[in-house]
């Protein structure tokens, strides 16, 4: 079957849903930490694994020999998740899976935030499983998810300087690991996915300006001071520091991706940023 963890985070329930306009319920798993969030998927007929990355144990039976695996990286920065992730992948290889496929991050990426999905490959290249990794670029929604600060105080505010992104839904890198998880001739590559075209944030606030009516600028601030405005918001400083860094990385062009292998992964071009604006301001 195909197995997916993170199921019930946001870009796996983006996977989720895809895939089951693609194959049977019954030939689909979630991995989920929680089965009550899962409720809804259980009653569309996916199966469910409950299963938590700091506890190798319950990973124990998730797989099966000839799975094709989504391995969705996990958000606790804190907990070492490169070893979360090993626990996962050493399951998986421990079941004989066929393809195990890992949500990386672009191989320009430099900053802090990219160690554990270099980490994370390292492992699973050692594995001698089939892998593929998608190292996916920026979400759109990383930013058009976080509009209320941007629309009270008019203005973009960021450490990136000219830099640009090329940012894509989290529903067309979805649609690319679903590509993967249901087609055939990916194992042992890796993919650099982006969105077809790359946006300043000054290109970014004309947007956020012609679709509100309202003048919004960007306003472009030192790394040392986004780290403060982000600890000022009640961010953990080491957290507020990472996410600074990976603004002095969009300034150095490391999160322009231009290989094309989004658009060639899901057969159509990537959702325009000025899309997923429109989305959000809709609400
Ligand atoms: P979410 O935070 O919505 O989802 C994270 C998923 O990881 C959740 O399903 C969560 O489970 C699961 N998870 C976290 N810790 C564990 C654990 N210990 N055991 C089992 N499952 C765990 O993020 P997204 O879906 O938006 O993005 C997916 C991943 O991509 C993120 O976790 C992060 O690594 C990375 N990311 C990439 C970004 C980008 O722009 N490319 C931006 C932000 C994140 P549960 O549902 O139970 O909470």
């Amino acid at each position: 079957s195909i197995v997916v963890t993170g199921a019930t985070g946001k870009l796996g329930r983006h996977v989720v849903e895809q895939l089951l306009e693609k194959v049977p319920a019954e030939q689909v798993t979630a991995v989920v930490r929680s089965a009550e969030k899962a409720a809804d998927l259980a009653a569309r007929g996916v199966r469910i694994a409950v299963a938590d990355y700091n506890a190798p144990e319950s990973l124990d039976g998730v797989f099966a020999a000839g799975d094709k695996v989504l391995l969705i990286s996990g958000n606790e920065f804190d907990k070492g998740r490169v070893r979360q992730h090993e626990a996962v992948i050493d399951a998986a290889k421990a079941a004989g899976v066929a393809l195990l496929a890992y949500t990386s991050a672009p191989g320009s990426l430099s900053a802090a935030l990219a160690d554990d999905h270099r980490g994370t490959e390292e492992v699973l290249l050692g594995s001698g499983l089939p892998y593929t990794l998608l190292r996916n670029g920026w979400y759109h929604e990383n930013y058009t998810e976080n509009l209320a600060p941007v629309l009270e105080h008019h203005a973009v505010v960021a450490a990136a300087g000219e830099g640009r992104v090329s940012s894509a839904s989290r529903a067309d890198y979805a649609a690319a690991a679903v590509a993967v998880l249901t087609g055939e001739g990916h194992e042992n590559t890796t993919y650099e996915l982006g969105g077809d075209e790359a946006w300043s944030f000054a290109e970014y606030a004309a947007e956020l300006s012609r679709q509100t009516g309202e003048e919004i600028s960007y306003r472009p601030v030192t790394t040392e001071a986004l780290t403060g405005l982000l600890t000022g918001a009640g961010l953990p400083e080491p957290l507020a520091a990472v996410f600074a860094g990976v603004d002095a990385s969009i300034e150095k062009g490391e999160l322009v991706v231009d290989s094309g292998d989004l658009a060639r992964l899901i057969g159509r071009p990537t959702t325009p940023l000025a899309e997923a604006v429109a989305a959000a301001l809709k609400g």
